[in-house]
This record gives structure tokens, C-alpha cells and sequence, in this order.
């Protein structure tokens, strides 16, 4: 017998006692030996995730019609862009005249303008060139599905690049002034008392990238008439898409070409093929928060009052002591990453959460 501590924080022990639970273990030692048998003889389990959250498809709900009814329809020439208030249900389309064209696009909650799309996230879920099937997500604290991307005849849409700006033309070529995404969005955006600063990541439809040896790159295009991104509004958005300034760069094959954007109610067919989805207490206003107040100072000064109320803090560590018999030890010993983990205890706790995650995902 040889007796270990593993060490957990108080979180990663409600892993362990959600477990316990669900009756895959009798004790927290035994799940731990658990997770080393099997880690050692490559078992794959599958334990459903633990839910939370309540179905969010309140869209379902939404009275929608057999065929699709236009909306409104529009050209964006080149070097523009245009605000559209997409209310939900219904479908935004951007589509090409001539083909070759990048577009740029943000959207925004149309009843509260903090709350926009968050490309990284978008990006980590759906990966560095998100297709038909996968959802606009917006930023933490709210962390929502704003728009689902149900269409794509291209096929090539981009998370990795940042939306191009007048200082990036001049600074690599001395450009004084040069249509660029960055000044086409914060014009577009206006219109409805945006700024500047407002404009964020974008999320850029029809643009070929890769990434090659750790960096992104740009690649040609080829997009033909009448190929086409459709999104549909899950909640009631302002969608700012603008034709990309880049004419400088493979970007849209060196041009500048208009763009068609069309908006219709989606079909009744339409919204109940939205995947579905779950709505969290984890996905929150800055009214859930101790700073709800949006800054309109624009210089930062210390809070004499401020406190530090950090969640769950100072983080609580608990030992959980575990006896393993001979077989025991010698997994233990053949799974050690010894250059990571000089304690037994320490090794034993990544074979554990490994194991945990890995089955419990
Ligand atoms: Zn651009």
C-alpha cells in the first residue's frame, strides 16, 4: 500500500462529489482510483455532461410564415457600408453581384449596444473559418447566441484577421487616405450614435484564410454571383455589414465590387431548424455585476472605496488522501510526467481531471 495526497481546490473537489452523486464512485479515493484504471488500460467512458440551464428557443415560438416576405433590400457600393436593424426571426443575406468580395460585418443587440459579437469566442467554437451551422456568439458577461449562420454557399468566412484601418494602409504604404473597414463601419454606425470606438472585431464573410506555420494568411478568392451568407437574428440585432476597403491586398482579388444585402422573415421551416440551445445563469448583464454604470468619463481614476470581491476567494485547497495497492502504484508510476510533476500527489490529480474531463464532456 502507499498512501498519496492529492490536492484539489474546493471546485475541482465538486467535480469529484458530482460524481459521487451520480454513483460512479462510492468515495472520492475510489474515484480517483478509478480514474487511474482506466487512464492505464484506455478505457473511453462517456458520462452525459452534467446539464444546467433550461431549453433557450423562444424563437420557436415566433409566428412565422410558410414563405419567406421581403423586408427590405438594398446595394452597398463599394466603399460603404450600411446599419441594418434585424429583429429577430427574421434573415439577413449578404450576397455577391459580381463576385470576389470581402465583407465585413458587426452586429450589435439592438436594445442594448454593449452587448456585441464576440469573434473570438465565435472563433473557439466554431473554429478560424466559421460555415453554415454555426452561431454569432457575443461577449462575456452575456455570452448568447445573437445571429445562426444558416446559409453559405462560399463557404469562406474568417475569424482570424482584425478588420483593416486607415493606419494600416498608411503605415505599410504611405497611404494618406484609403477606404479601410475600420472608418466605413464607424460612418455606417452613426447613424445610429455609435463612435469610433464602438466598431469591434469583425467577423469577415467571404474572406479565405489560413494559417500557415503559426501565422494567418490571406489567400484569393473565388466567389460568383449570387453566392451568399444568410444569418438569422436570434434576437433583435443591429447588423453593420460594410464592403472591405482592401483593394491593396488579395483580400477580394485586388477590387472593389458592391454587394447585395437582403432582409426576409424566415420561414417557419427555417426557425425550427435552429439547433437547439440553453440558456444559462452564467450568461449576465453588468446589472448582475457591483459596476453597472456604463463610464461616459472618459479618464480612469482610482476608486479610493474599492475592495476586492473576487469570487470564491481566497481559493480553498483540500486534501484528499487516497491508498493505492501495488498494480496501483505502477500505473501511477508508468503515467508520471516527471519533468511536469516532481509530487506524486500532483501527478495523480492531472491522471484525475484529465480522466474527468475527457469522459465527462
Ligand atoms: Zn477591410
Amino acid at each position: 500500500m502507499s498512501h498519496i495526497t492529492v490536492r484539489l481546490t474546493d471546485q475541482q473537489l465538486e467535480l469529484v462529489t458530482a460524481s459521487i452523486g451520480a454513483d460512479e464512485a462510492p468515495d472520492a479515493a475510489s474515484l480517483v482510483r478509478l480514474a487511474l484504471t482506466e487512464t492505464a488500460e484506455g478505457v473511453v467512458r462517456r458520462v452525459h455532461p452534467r446539464r444546467t440551464g433550461t431549453p433557450w428557443r423562444w424563437w420557436v415560438d415566433l409566428d412565422a410564415p410558410d414563405e419567406r416576405t421581403l423586408v427590405e433590400e438594398t446595394v452597398l457600393e463599394a466603399g460603404t457600408g450600411k446599419a441594418f436593424e434585424v429583429s429577430a426571426g427574421q434573415v439577413l443575406r449578404v450576397e455577391q453581384i459580381t463576385g470576389d468580395q470581402c465583407v465585413d460585418l458587426n452586429v450589435f443587440n439592438l436594445h442594448d449596444y454593449r452587448e456585441f459579437m464576440h469573434v473570438g469566442r465565435t472563433r473557439t467554437l466554431h473554429g478560424t473559418n466559421p460555415s453554415t451551422g454555426s452561431f454569432l456568439w457575443s461577449a462575456p458577461p452575456r455570452e448568447r447566441a445573437l445571429m445562426y449562420l444558416q446559409t453559405d454557399t462560399a463557404g469562406i468566412n474568417d475569424t482570424l484577421f482584425p478588420r483593416c484601418s486607415a493606419n494600416m494602409y498608411e503605415s505599410m504604404h504611405g497611404f494618406p487616405e484609403h477606404t479601410n473597414c475600420a472608418d466605413i463601419q464607424a460612418e455606417a454606425q452613426r447613424e445610429y450614435g455609435l463612435t469610433p470606438d464602438d466598431v469591434h472585431d469583425s467577423f469577415n464573410l467571404f474572406m479565405a484564410t489560413r494559417v500557415v506555420d503559426g501565422m494567418p494568411e490571406i489567400l484569393r478568392q473565388s466567389t460568383a454571383p449570387g453566392d451568399h451568407v444568410e444569418l438569422l437574428a436570434l434576437v433583435d440585432v443591429l447588423a453593420v455589414p460594410n464592403v472591405c476597403g482592401n483593394d491593396i491586398m488579395g483580400t477580394s482579388n485586388f477590387s472593389l465590387n458592391p454587394v447585395r444585402v437582403v432582409i426576409e422573415t424566415a420561414t417557419a421551416q427555417e426557425i425550427a431548424a435552429v439547433p437547439p440551445l440553453r440558456a444559462y445563469a452564467t450568461q449576465r448583464t453588468p446589472a448582475d455585476f457591483r459596476q453597472p454604470t456604463i463610464r461616459t468619463e472618459r479618464r480612469l481614476a482610482k476608486n479610493p472605496d474599492y475592495a476586492p470581491a473576487f469570487a470564491r476567494t481566497p481559493v480553498n485547497l483540500v486534501d484528499v488522501p487516497v491508498e493505492l495497492d501495488e498494480t496501483d502504484v505502477l500505473r501511477l508510476k508508468a503515467l508520471h510526467d516527471r519533468d511536469r510533476y516532481a509530487d506524486e500527489g500532483d501527478a495523480l490529480r492531472d491522471v484525475l481531471l484529465s480522466w474527468w474531463v475527457a469522459s465527462h464532456g
